[in-house]
């Protein structure tokens, strides 16, 4: 009972270094947690330049843990990696899209939603099996984008690729996210063949003072052009960003500038209001 899990944590506490005592309580609570219903999600929109009634969201992880307060996603996903856990975090992501999507769907909203893959489970066999409840939820208007970073790739190719096609072939759509910060090359690119790029915000946050960004952008607007891709900016958080990347044509923009992450009650009345 909870008496002896008292006790175990009072070992680890004399055991241990502070940091390594916070991950273990992560890594441990991290099931109980999501029993009880301490994650949620948040959902970022993106805009698109050319058409304003493109309604995109991404979905975002938070954890508010009763003793450590607010845990950041960089922080529980890498340890939910480790500790062979991220697919009971996606499984739950699944499940809350799916009722939020139907939520919209009442509210009269048709949304295209992107989800975040960790590199861990893309060659995973049972990922489209994880996803499968969210192709069955979504409807005719609606899409579906799985965001994967250019490092999932170099482990097992093979499967990540294998898994990635079948998940096209059902009409999801492959985003690269932080694209230009990986080490894949443009080969494995090619061979990737995703349907977006998603430019690093590393490279957005300061465009306007940084010509080596501009540049880096640039090229990277211009390569996905050329493969026939859709290319969105991340991390916008001001006019002149914005300003920048619509002029060279970005299709979709997403940024604090644009819009914080927000719960699922708030989305349908943004789009709302930023409506053609
Ligand atoms: P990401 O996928 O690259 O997401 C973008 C991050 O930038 C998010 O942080 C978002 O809140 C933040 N952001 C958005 N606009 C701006 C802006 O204008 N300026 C700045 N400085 N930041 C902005 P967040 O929500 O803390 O998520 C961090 C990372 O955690 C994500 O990076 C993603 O890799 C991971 N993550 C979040 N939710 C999930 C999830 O459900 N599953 C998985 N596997 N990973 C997740
Ligand atoms: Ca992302
Ligand atoms: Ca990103
Ligand atoms: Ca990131």
């Amino acid at each position: 009972g909870s008496g002896q899990q008292r006790c175990a944590t009072f070992t680890y506490k004399t055991g241990m270094d502070e940091a390594h005592q916070r991950e273990l309580a992560i890594i441990q609570g991290l099931a109980p947690g999501l029993e009880r219903g301490e994650l949620s999600l948040v959902y970022q929109p993106k805009m698109a330049l050319a058409d304003a009634n493109v309604h995109q969201v991404e979905a975002l992880a938070r954890w508010l843990h009763p003793e450590l307060g607010p845990i950041a996603p960089d922080e529980f996903i890498q340890l939910a990696e480790r500790s062979g856990q991220i697919r009971l975090v996606t499984e739950w992501v699944v499940g809350q899209i799916t009722r939020d999507l139907a939520q919209w769907r009442e509210e009269g909203l048709d949304l295209g939603v992107a989800i975040n893959l960790s590199a861990d489970e893309i060659a995973q066999t049972a990922l489209e099996q994880t996803l499968a409840p969210l192709f069955q939820a979504v409807g005719e208007a609606e899409s579906i984008t799985l965001e994967v970073t250019e490092s999932a790739l170099l482990r097992e190719p093979e499967n990540a690729l294998q898994n990635l096609r079948a998940l096209q072939a059902r009409g999801a759509r492959i985003s690269v996210d932080d694209f230009g910060t990986g080490y894949s090359s443009l080969a494995q690119l090619k061979q990737l063949a995703p349907d977006e790029l998603k430019i690093d915000k590393a490279f957005i946050c300061d465009l306007a003072d940084t010509p080596a960004d501009q540049f880096i952008v640039d090229l990277i607007i211009d390569l996905g052009h050329k493969l026939g891709l859709e290319v969105v900016a991340e991390g916008i958080e001001n006019a002149s960003a914005w300003r920048y990347l619509s002029r060279k044509g970005v299709d979709l923009m997403q940024g604090y500038f644009l819009a914080r992450p927000m719960p699922a009650g708030d989305v349908a009345d943004w789009f709302a209001d930023h409506q053609a």
